[in-house]
């Protein structure tokens, strides 16, 4: 990878003991943790409640402020591997395809920020995390649901309702269904539901054979561009995946009757999508729009109802943390959910090598990630509004800035596209900070740990 440069002499760094680390939870989030843990010679626990891990998802996007971390588990190389490098993101009109804005991505985005940025599909990426923590001698339990943990917090959780398990520590990474969070927050007298955002998002992969008699479809797969169709209430995202033989491409829409936060099932909130209720929405884009829309193969529409919840008081509790989506969840339109939840397992890794006083490393992990992870969740609010305006003044408004920011005029009102959030979701460096500013944070996170229990008892539940 020509455009990697990583000057934290991350390498020479060793975990101050040996720890046996319980991680609750197989996803990106648990498995990146598991990877970066095994790497310094902890002893590493997964407990994943589904009976086999399968390839679910579609195209996601990592961005520098993940690879980087994902080089310095020594995973990067492989994950490349099954990549596709984007050169460029062009964000178009709904209605006609005109290009508003085209930003330059690969290599300008690897050689500014020193580590690349690619999108792949989510199960290849799960597949070669999954492998390679195996092989480093992670130990992965599956069909073991974590129930409960204990209520002092001291890193002991209860699988199928019956045996006990003791760790260190305790990390769930156990997505935006987390029964962990619900326990912390309990102890933090706050009631934490996932609610929906009232929107969805249909995810379908198009295999190249569907689409070789057409050219215009041929050139997008072709070409490593990811596309952005903004149009009225929705927003359309694609690009080529698994070596341009599939393109990726994410409907997301409004779909205000049809949220759902039913908990049960072992996955996130997914059901087979229908194809004419997603045409239907559809109907008024371009016509290259109405004929991805046609290459979708039936039967294998995935809709995924997008949920989140506010804030929480705390992400830490004793000797256990929470991590990736389930203290983070957020709406897919600045494409960090996966980055982020990489970013939290960087942060417990660098801090592990700082001390093995398992409550600092954990409160100073909540101070380098918490208000970091809640300002790119509150951006990808923000991106909604901005993408998803109607017909109008404001949507004039709107293109017209995406133009001159294209001239590097002003902001970009599309947050994925914006220099200044490129630089804070991409440009900082967590595993850095955490080492370089290590005793200061100490010294801050315990001040601010004094002060949470002061408060304790203010948080009174939440009301939507
Ligand atoms: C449409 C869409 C597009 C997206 N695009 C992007 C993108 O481009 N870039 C990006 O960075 N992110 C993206 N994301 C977000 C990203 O996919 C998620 O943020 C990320 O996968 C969350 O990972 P996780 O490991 O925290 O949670 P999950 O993937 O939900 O994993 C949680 C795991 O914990 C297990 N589990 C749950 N409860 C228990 C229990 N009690 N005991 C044991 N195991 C348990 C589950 O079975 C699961 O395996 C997108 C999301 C969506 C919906």
């Amino acid at each position: 990878m020509d455009t990697l440069v990583d000057t934290l002499p991350f390498s020479d760094r060793h975990a101050v003991s040996r720890l046996h680390v319980i991680v609750v939870g197989a996803g990106i989030a648990g498995l990146v943790l598991g990877l970066g843990l095994c790497k310094f010679g902890h002893e590493v626990t997964i407990l994943e409640q589904v009976r086999e891990i399968a390839e679910t998802g579609a195209g996601i996007q990592i961005a520098p402020n993940a690879s980087r971390i994902l080089n310095r588990f020594d995973i990067l190389e492989e994950v490349i591997k099954y990549a596709n490098v984007i050169e460029r993101n062009s964000i178009r009109r709904y209605a006609n395809d005109d290009e508003l804005g085209s930003v330059p991505i690969m290599p300008a985005v690897g050689k500014e920020y020193g580590a690349p940025l690619f999108v792949i599909h989510r199960g290849d990426l799960q597949r070669v995390l999954l492998d390679a923590a195996k092989l480093r001698g992670c130990r992965i339990l599956t069909s073991h649901r974590v129930t409960r943990i204990d209520e002092s917090f001291s890193a002991h959780v209860q699988v199928n309702d019956s045996e006990w398990l003791e760790g260190d520590l305790v990390i769930a990474a156990d997505g935006i269904k987390s029964a962990i969070r619900s326990q912390i927050s309990a102890a933090d007298n706050y009631e934490s539901r996932a609610i929906p955002t009232g929107d969805a998002a249909y995810r379908c992969l198009i295999p190249r054979e569907t689409m070789t008699q057409d050219q215009q479809a041929m050139e997008l797969l072709q070409h490593n561009v990811a596309q952005k169709w903004i149009g009225p209430d929705g927003h359309i995202m694609a690009y080529p995946v698994k070596s341009n033989q599939a393109y990726n491409v994410v409907f997301l829409h409004l779909a205000e009757d049809e949220t759902s936060t039913q908990e049960g099932k072992e996955t996130p909130w997914t059901t087979t999508g229908d194809k004419k209720e997603m045409m239907s929405f559809y109907k008024s884009w371009s016509p290259l729009i109405q004929k991805l829309l046609s290459y979708v193969p039936e039967g294998e529409i995935k809709k995924w109802t997008l949920n989140s919840h506010p804030p929480l008081p705390s992400w830490v509790k004793g000797r256990i943390g929470l991590i990736g989506d389930a203290c983070h969840p957020m709406l897919p339109y600045v494409a960090q959910g996966a980055a982020n939840a990489i970013e939290d397992a960087g942060v417990i890794v660098a801090a592990l090598t700082c001390t093995d006083n398992v409550e600092v490393a954990l409160q100073v992990y909540e101070l380098v990630r918490k208000d970091r992870a809640e300002k790119v969740q509150a951006s990808a609010v923000r991106n909604r509004e901005n993408l998803h305006l109607q017909d109008g003044p404001q949507q004039e408004k709107r293109d017209e800035a995406i133009r001159s920011a294209n001239r590097g005029e002003g902001q970009n009102p599309d947050l994925l596209a914006d220099k200044e959030w490129q630089n804070f979701m991409w440009g900082v460096d967590v595993m850095r900070d955490t080492i370089e500013q290590w005793d200061e944070l100490v010294v801050k996170a315990k001040e601010e740990d004094n002060s949470r229990a002061a408060n304790a008892g203010t948080y009174l539940g939440w009301q939507s």
